[in-house]
């Protein structure tokens, strides 16, 4: 019923939106439509659990682009619809507002949904999660008035949400099931280091402890039980316990989908003139020694966008760099460069003590990822000795009068 567009792209987060700018960007003149579930102009999601939380942004602040930027550049954003089905062979899709579809190319952009807790009390009023603006402006509107918010999931989003409460003054209580914070994504010593940070900032971190059930009254919630039987009292309750990729209309078609949508180096799915990219694509990755990685960061979502713009265009992909990510809790910037999972020696560079150090990650004797908590200089020279895989010694790497861009002059 909308006709047909050349490039169409469902979902308008970082992945979809990178698309299509990177294909204007590049002189594609071609028609372009982006359809998104959300009815509202796309918006970058990391400030959503910091300052927006905080109270110190508002979404209008944190727009990709500026209202007029659409139409000046014909992309056309289609808001408000869920894009439901995809018929590959007639190339059209077809939207819960009964909308009818049709591309020439097909980018999947659609990301993917908090994953809920299946413990009784799971879905009383009080309790969120955080995955796009409409969930933070609700989380937020509760925070007025609220002592005690219990988060449930000590990973990067949990612990940015502790981190916006506590300066709101709310009391927090992070419960994490792992025996340490982030440990799916960081070694020890900066899993340690983020438990001290946030209790010096008065939360109470539990490590080891799974939620029983979530307890309310009058449908609201007002604590939360503990497996060990303990029992929490809270005006809100937090869930962070990571995304399930929203693939199930592309899986449907055909589309391979394992975890998440499989895709090649430029973002190509099974299934011919079908893209995926951001957090609901998974590839094989060169930083991660060939195995398949579904990441969910801002850089690896604008990485896609940009590739699939030069298979459209036919020009050369400007090829895979290293991942990185970064999070922002009070002082503490963190950044990530390369994959830490699978390092066989993990080096400190720097004094955890100071707020100031880096670990550096080694896979047979070469650089594979580095943390950088509060380190700049590490985080831009590290990149480099990951992209290279430098080999290096513990000893020079622990060493901080050593600049690490000086070791990856080496010759392997
Ligand atoms: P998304 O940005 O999630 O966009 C997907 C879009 O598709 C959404 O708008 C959704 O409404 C729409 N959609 C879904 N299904 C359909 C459908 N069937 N039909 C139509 N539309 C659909 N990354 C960092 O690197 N650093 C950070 O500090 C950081 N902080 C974050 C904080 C928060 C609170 C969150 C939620 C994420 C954060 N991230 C951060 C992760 C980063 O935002 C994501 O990796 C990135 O947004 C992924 O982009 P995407 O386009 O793949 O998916």
């Amino acid at each position: 019923e909308l006709g047909s567009y050349d490039v169409l792209i469902v979902g308008a987060g970082q992945a979809g939106v990178q698309t299509a700018m990177s294909l204007r960007q590049g002189g594609f003149s071609g028609s372009i439509a982006i359809v998104d579930a959300e009815n509202e102009l796309p918006y970058e999601r990391p400030p959503l659990s910091k300052a927006y939380l905080r109270g110190d942004a508002e979404v209008g602040e944190f727009r990709f682009r500026s209202a007029d930027y659409w139409a000046k550049n014909s992309i056309d954003l289609i808001s408000g619809t869920t894009v439901e089905s995809v018929d590959v062979e007639a190339h059209e899709v077809l939207t819960g507002m009964g909308l009818r579809i049709g591309y020439s190319h097909l980018v999947w952009a659609a990301g993917g949904r908090a994953r809920r807790l299946t413990v009784p009390g799971a879905d009383l009023s009080g309790v969120f999660s955080l995955r796009n603006h409409a969930d933070a402006e609700r989380l937020r509107g509760s925070l007025a008035g609220a002592r005690n918010a219990v988060i449930i999931g000590g990973g990067y989003i949990g612990l940015e949400a502790a981190a916006a409460l506590v300066q709101r003054a709310v009391s927090v209580t992070v419960i994490e099931v792992q025996e340490r914070l982030l440990a799916r994504v960081t070694c020890a010593a900066v899993s340690d280091f983020y438990s001290d940070l946030h209790r010096a900032s008065g939360t109470t971190v539990l490590l080891s402890s799974g939620v029983e059930q979530i307890l309310g009254e009058r449908g609201h919630v007002v604590g939360v039980q503990l497996s060990d039987g303990q029992i929490l009292p809270a005006d809100l309750v937090i869930v962070g316990v990571g995304l399930i990729p929203n693939v199930e209309p592309l899986a449907a078609a055909g589309v391979v989908c394992t975890n998440g949508v499989e895709v090649d180096g430029d973002c190509r799915t099974s299934v011919a003139h079908i893209f995926a990219v951001g957090d609901c694509a998974n590839y094989k990755s060169p930083f991660a020694g060939g195995m398949r990685v579904r990441l969910e960061s801002v850089p690896n979502a604008v990485e896609h966008g940009k590739a699939v713009a030069s298979a459209i265009l036919s020009t050369p992909n400007e090829g895979m760099t290293p991942p990185w990510f970064w999070s922002h809790q009070f002082d503490t910037r963190l950044q990530t460069v390369g994959l830490q999972a699978g390092h066989d020696e993990a080096i400190l560079r720097g004094e955890p003590g100071q707020s100031k150090f880096s670990i550096v990650y080694l896979r047979g004797g070469r650089v594979i990822a580095l943390d950088c908590i509060n380190s700049i200089a590490d985080f831009a020279q590290g990149k480099l000795l990951v992209a290279q895989g430098t080999p290096a010694t513990a000893e020079e790497l622990a060493d901080t009068s050593i600049q690490l861009k000086s070791l990856a002059t080496k010759v392997p």
